[in-house]
């Protein structure tokens, strides 16, 4: 016997429908890419969209095309994936800071049909242009007047090209109708090994991972809130903020191309945001800032941290001296991204603060829909007790069941599970810690070594700003660490300081073999410390140990 409740689609184009009648007034504002700050309601945001949406339609694109994105978060590139997925176009975000020669493969591997661009891209595009054959339309996401000056075919003005399309009053009738499980978005994960993969979000999911991130347990967002995502639309949908904010009326503020600390600073004070997201490496950058000028954080409330560790040094900073506090995340572009969130259980309010922070360190706890375990090499399942470590697997609603056009098939199994590629600890409470990537991991005579474990204990050494742990070839262990320290401007410490840091805080077997001082630490187009770089740097690296 069925239920009887309506069939009621969960098309991801009902979020701005709602969020524009029943939050019309609601701001959102953005740093533009022009310059100045742009402000803009959801109102005008859904109307907006059915213009694009009917103006893609007036020239031909239909359901199931592939539409790009190379847009930094923006009240456009939020008009952009409504309007796009609208229609039943598939918006595919492109993630600028990858090199020419990958987005061209990705634009082709995807097939785009038109490109929609910032016009600090527009140099990028004129060079890509001639190379994606695909791509009939390009979309300068401005106005006439501040149109590039390039060579770009079939190319119009954002401004212009919605204006094509026709308004509707009423919200809702306009936009095509079809299955809640048509393709709606793509994204392709950085590919630091291979070529870039992409994964293939459906309307439902991202409507459930919407749901699942606004979660008073998750970013427990509500219309009250003012949003900053720092975290980029092209990197794995802004961890769902751009859904989940307008599911509830939150105010959005974008931060456009200025993602520096003094920039995002600006913005966190003069539209008093109380939520804010981004990777760790942005927070470094808010946070050296705040050290220097001595600004405080009074409106801020909350801040996500994820796309890689966050040092339990950084969230201290945070909840002690700005009185905000950390939620530390974990997800990948194949889970939309959102995997776990480290907010706290009841039973550990009455913990002491030093405790807490050993969960909050944790990469957390998994929301209703995503389905966890760890494995051996044999698939085998491996106990939850916080010690044993293992291939982290999972499965949910949100969670990609193969990548576009059949590749990388060997990461999904029959049972549904998709292999993250992560290595990792569950507790009995479900607080996930990551101790590696699957191949960063080092092995020393045949045991495994956390080089998370290590670069998240190493930042607290007050003279350090990043540090990263890679494996050198050993003659007696096969691999021993070696830790990659950059300092902290005007700060100086030696080997033997950082080392005597760490001694008694890790197992003896993990110190590292040696520390080597660098200026910079290399790092990919999502903020990951690019640990393949600095293996091929460190390639023929002798430690003061291999003699033994
Ligand atoms: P990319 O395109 O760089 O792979 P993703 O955001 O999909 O971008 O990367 C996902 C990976 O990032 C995860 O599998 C994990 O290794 C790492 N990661 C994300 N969040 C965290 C975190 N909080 N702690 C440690 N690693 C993380």
């Amino acid at each position: 016997m069925l239920g009887q409740m309506q069939d009621w689609p969960l098309l991801v184009h009902r979020i701005i429908d709602h969020a524009s009648l029943y939050h019309h007034d609601r701001e959102v504002v953005s740093r533009s890419v022009e310059g100045p700050i742009h402000r803009t309601t959801y109102g005008e945001i859904g109307r907006r969209a059915h213009r694009l949406s009917n103006a893609l339609q007036k020239r031909g694109f239909k359901l199931g095309d592939r539409i790009g994105t190379m847009a930094w978060n923006t009240w456009r590139h939020l008009e952009a994936w409504y309007g796009i997925a609208g229609m039943g176009g598939i918006y595919h975000t492109l993630n600028p800071r990858l090199f020419p020669d990958q987005l061209v493969y990705i634009a082709n591997h995807a097939e785009d049909r038109a490109l929609f661009f910032d016009i600090t891209f527009a140099p990028l595009v004129e060079k890509l242009a001639p190379q994606m054959p695909t791509v009939r339309l390009y979309v300068a996401m401005t106005d006439r007047a501040h149109l590039p000056d390039v060579k770009i075919p079939n190319l119009v003005a954002y401004e212009d090209f919605i204006a094509e399309g026709d308004e509707h009053p009423f919200p809702g009738r306009e936009w095509t109708e079809f299955d809640e499980n048509t393709a709606c978005g793509l994204c392709y994960t950085s590919g630091t090994t291979g070529n870039p993969k992409g994964v293939l979000y459906s309307h439902r999911s991202n409507v459930l991972h919407g749901f699942m991130a606004a979660q008073p347990d998750a970013m427990c967002l509500r219309n009250a809130d003012t949003v900053l995502p720092v975290v980029p639309m092209f990197h794995a949908n802004a961890w769902a903020l751009a859904f989940a904010a307008p599911m509830v009326g939150s105010k959005l503020v974008m931060p456009g191309p200025k993602l520096d600390g003094a920039s995002i600073y600006e913005l966190l004070e003069t539209e008093k945001v109380s939520l804010t997201a981004a990777v760790p490496t942005v927070w470094l950058s808010l946070l050296q800032d705040l050290e220097k000028t001595g600004n405080m954080l009074p409106h801020l409330n909350r801040v996500l941290i994820g796309g890689s560790a966050c040092p339990r040094s950084m969230i201290e900073t945070f909840e002690k001296k700005y009185e905000v506090t950390v939620v530390h995340a974990w997800g990948m572009t194949e889970m939309s991204p959102l995997g776990t969130l480290g907010t706290l259980k009841a039973k550990m309010d009455d913990l002491p603060y030093d405790k807490k922070l050993d969960y909050k360190t944790k990469q957390g706890h998994p929301p209703f829909g995503v389905e966890m375990k760890i494995t051996d090499d044999e698939n085998g399942e491996l106990p939850r007790d916080g010690k044993a470590f293992g291939r982290l697997k999972v499965r949910g609603p949100c969670v990609a069941k193969g990548y576009f056009r059949g590749d990388g098939v060997s990461s999904f199994d029959e049972a549904g599970w998709f292999d993250t590629g992560d290595v990792a600890t569950i507790d009995p409470d479900g607080y996930m810690t990551i101790t590696d990537r699957a191949k960063d991991v080092i092995k020393s005579g045949g045991e495994w070594i956390s080089t998370i474990e290590i670069e998240n204990l190493a930042v607290g050494h007050p003279a350090v700003a990043e540090a990263a742990v890679i494996g050198v070839r050993h003659p007696k262990w096969d691999e021993r660490p070696l830790l990659v320290i950059v300092l902290k401007q005007g700060q100086s410490a030696s080997r033997e300081d950082i080392l005597k840091y760490l001694d008694g805080k890790i197992a003896k077997w993990w110190m590292p073999d040696d520390v080597a001082f660098v200026s910079e630490i290399p790092h990919t187009a999502t903020g990951k410390i690019q640990k393949i770089t600095l293996r091929e740097t460190f390639a023929g690296y002798r430690l003061p140990t291999a003699a033994e």
